[in-house]
């Protein structure tokens, strides 16, 4: 079933979660036992990220280097078919414009109708870390529109090749990420808005939102939207701080500024305990309050701390 069809049915803001694939040499199990933490809350639907190969150089003798390609976590598709397989849930597999050539995407789409999945999540991807920004393959995308056109052109039958005659039409719900505090790209919110809006214009059915710790961000962020004519549902993106360490590598990694009485709150803490429970009561305070504004659903970033989740989903749903 679709995210969007999830939304219109919905009497309750339902509850989903985004899971990552294990590193690389690591079995499901990990994925397995998050699922199993948190199926009592029913989750609608789970998102799998995707995450691209990564160049390393490594010293072979002296002062020469070697190029290494690692992928760190593989196995979003067969994560996404093992979920619906063995929780009859429906997976929501991240796709990315970075390390893809138009084909190969193509024939991943194919892969994922033919497993039977109904929705894509349509990202650019970040830069990797040895090319500093990003960079698109040769025949390849440069931005999450591009990809989300290709998307589009396979749910209208229409494939890469012209001479393909009486071809199978797929039927992707697709989705688009946004961010209430801007793209760390973006020369300014208006400009991101922009973007963000022919992505609606050109079949996005659905935004999920970047993290954030101010609720206030994501109101503003909905208003704004809706006054630059983006009406389809903004879902939240909800993750509890678990530990110290994530007052510098939150804003870092993902360019979100962290609330200053949340910090308060965290540096006062005496045990790395106490900043769980810290970031848990916060996350509480947070859910509650959007789901008193009326979000459609509530979708958390698990990263791997489904008991942390499960905790916050046990207050609130
Ligand atoms: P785009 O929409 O392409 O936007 C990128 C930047 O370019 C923005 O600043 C935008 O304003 C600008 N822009 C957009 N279109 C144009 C245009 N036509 N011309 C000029 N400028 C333009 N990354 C992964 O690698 N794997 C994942 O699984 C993953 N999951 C994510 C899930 C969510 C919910 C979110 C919020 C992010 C996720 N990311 C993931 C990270 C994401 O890929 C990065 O934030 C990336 O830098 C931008 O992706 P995007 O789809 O928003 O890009």
């Amino acid at each position: 079933m679709k995210v969007i069809d999830h939304i219109k049915g919905a009497k309750k803001t339902l509850f989903s979660v985004e899971v990552l694939p294990p590193l690389k040499g690591q079995d499901i199990n990990s994925i397995f036992t998050t699922m199993d933490n948190l199926m009592e809350f029913e989750p609608a639907f789970v998102d799998v990220t995707y995450h691209r190969e990564e160049y390393v150089y490594r010293e072979v003798k002296e002062g020469l280097l070697e190029k290494k390609t690692v992928r760190k976590r593989p196995g979003t598709v067969g994560i996404c078919a093992a979920l619906k397989h063995r929780y009859s849930i429906d997976p929501v597999p991240h796709i990315i414009c970075g390390g893809f050539r138009k084909e190969e995407t193509e024939n991943a789409l194919i892969d994922l109708n033919f497993l039977g999945i109904d929705n894509v999540l349509v990202l650019r991807g970040d830069p990797i870390r040895s090319e500093g920004r990003f960079k698109a393959e040769d025949d390849g995308h440069a931005y999450a529109i591009d990809l989300l056109h290709q998307v589009v052109d396979l749910n209208n039958g229409i494939y890469l090749d012209p001479d393909l005659r009486n071809t199978n039409k797929t039927d992707f719900c697709a989705g688009v990420a946004g961010y209430p505090e801007k793209h760390f790209e973006a020369p300014n919110i208006k400009s991101d808005l922009r973007y963000l809006k022919q992505k609606v214009d050109d079949g996005a059915e659905y935004i999920v939102t970047q993290m954030f710790f101010d609720n206030q961000a994501y109101f503003d962020y909905v208003k704004l939207c809706r006054e630059n004519g983006i009406n389809v549902p903004i879902i939240p993106g909800i993750k509890p701080l678990t530990s110290a360490r994530q007052l510098v590598s939150i804003p870092q990694n993902f360019y979100v500024n962290l609330p200053e009485e949340l910090v308060d709150n965290v540096e006062a803490c005496k045990s790395k305990e106490e900043v769980k429970e810290a970031g848990i009561e916060w996350c509480i305070r947070q859910c509650k309050e959007l789901m008193e504004f009326g979000v459609p659903v509530l979708h958390f970033y698990t990263m791997g701390k489904s008991e942390v989740t499960a905790r916050v989903a046990k207050e609130v749903f």
